[in-house]
């Protein structure tokens, strides 16, 4: 897969997701190869072995990297050659996204069916239940417990839902 402006920009969607932006040009350097050695990286990138690897082993973390391994004859030690796997990358990315616009869903309809409870405080915030269960006192701190107006939540959450949906379907469509 040729690494077009899309692609490029998807990729770099998806390290800023795992907190792992540095290692974009990792990606660049290997993304259509196989196989590529962790000290041609090094070399290439002008980046320490200890650089990449904490880099790429992150990546392999998300399944976006595979290995091979050699012993080096001389040396006695081993050496792990990298490929990337740019489809598996595409797809995890939208994986993740999928599962952020669930997570909100879920949490819209939690704020919309429940009625919140909090301490003045802010030591604790609980639900209808709880706070009954506790006589509509902080467990933390005594204070007696005020209810919450949670429309604000439910206005950002609805605000951050329309603009992944809304991006999501731009991505279908294009
Ligand atoms: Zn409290």
């Amino acid at each position: 897969m040729k690494l077009n402006e899309e692609i490029e920009s998807k990729l770099k969607e998806l390290l800023v997701e795992i907190e792992s932006e540095e290692a974009f040009p990792i990606i660049k350097f290997i993304i259509n190869k196989r196989n590529v050695s962790e000290f041609k990286i090094s070399d290439k990138l002008l980046i320490s072995i200890n650089q990449v690897r904490n880099l790429i082993y992150k990546l392999n973390n998300y399944n976006l990297v595979t290995y091979i391994r050699k012993k080096d004859k001389k040396k006695g030690w081993f050496i792990y050659y990298w490929t990337f796997h740019v489809k598996e990358a595409l797809s995890s990315l939208d994986n993740m996204k999928s599962s952020k616009i669930e997570g909100i869903k879920k949490k819209l309809k939690e704020e919309s069916d429940t009625l919140f409870f909090s301490c003045p405080d802010k030591c604790t915030r609980v639900d209808f239940e709880t706070a009954l269960e506790n006589n509509f006192k902080c467990i933390e701190c005594g204070k007696v417990l005020k209810e919450e107006s949670n429309v604000k939540e439910i206005g950002a959450l609805s605000k951050e839902l329309k603009g992944l949906e809304k991006r999501k379907k731009e991505e279908i469509s294009n």
